[in-house]
């Protein structure tokens, strides 16, 4: 009994749904979703990694630690992807700032289970090593977009994959949380939502956003929402990787995601 509930529940997050039901099973075996409060933060730069977390319907914001006030969002976790990356690379430290962004629930796996249960299994850290390469490419391809995309399909970017992990047209997000997504100034953000607001492809008031023309906000946005969403069914759908990941690898990608967090905060 307990197993067809948590078996059907899992299914809610894709990536424990590419796992194998005996995989799945080690992980969110015994466990209740836990809720995910609007504007919780999760973890600070810095911070040991307590929990990974695998979101059913809520989403959680990655945020670069910066300095001041200059923070810039570089990634989302929804249903499709987990928190708590650096434990694959056998790291518990968080680089990140990770707030959430959009009530909801999440299965919560504590550090030491998930990371005994990962040396326990390979085609469990195969499956989850394909997760964080295509992590590691969208951390990539927003370093990219912030250098040299334009503010305006910069925030359809953001909007449509907001929308996607959302599951709904209609979600709420703060001016300062867009600020954050575009690493530029309320003023800015302001002038780009309004410029989407007179074609009719978004409706946007204190924070409430309605997506009223996702076809055109979706040629709006820079190529980097489609780049980001091909990656994810090439790599996690035909899972094309190789299975048995060297130390080298391991490393080599450690210090890239350092060097990719570095180059998009400086
Ligand atoms: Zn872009």
């Amino acid at each position: 009994m307990h197993v067809m509930a948590s078996n059907r529940a899992s299914a809610g997050n894709l990536l424990l749904g590419a796992l194998s039901s005996e995989d799945r099973q080690r992980l969110t075996g015994g466990q209740t979703p836990v809720d995910l409060r609007l504007s919780e933060t999760l973890s600070e730069p810095g911070d040991r990694v307590r929990h990974v977390y695998f979101p059913i319907d809520g989403f959680i914001s990655l945020i670069t630690p910066g300095i001041g006030r200059a923070q810039l969002e570089i990634g989302l976790v929804g249903n499709e992807g987990m928190l708590g990356v650096p434990l694959l690379l056998g790291v518990n430290v968080s680089p990140l700032r990770a707030l959430v962004q959009g009530a909801g629930r999440a299965w919560r796996i504590d550090a030491a289970t998930f990371m005994r249960e990962l040396e326990g299994s390979a085609t469990m850290r195969a499956a989850l090593n394909r997760y964080l390469f295509v992590f590691l490419s969208q951390l990539m391809q927003t370093a990219t977009c912030t250098r040299f995309h334009l503010v305006e399909p910069r925030l359809a970017r953001w909007l449509l994959m907001t929308r996607d992990r959302a599951h709904s047209n209609d979600f709420h997000v703060t001016h300062e949380f867009l600020a954050y997504m575009l690493g530029v100034r309320r003023v800015g953000v302001t002038s780009a939502a309004s410029a989407l607001q007179r074609r009719k492809l978004i409706r946007y008031s204190r924070g409430d956003v309605s997506i009223l023309d996702a076809r055109g906000l979706e040629r709006t946005a820079c190529a980097c929402y489609a780049i980001d969403k091909k990656i994810y069914s090439r790599i996690l759908a035909k899972k094309n990787l190789p299975s048995r990941p060297e130390a080298a690898r391991e490393m080599g990608a450690k210090l890239l995601a350092a060097k990719i967090a570095t180059a998009i905060s400086c």
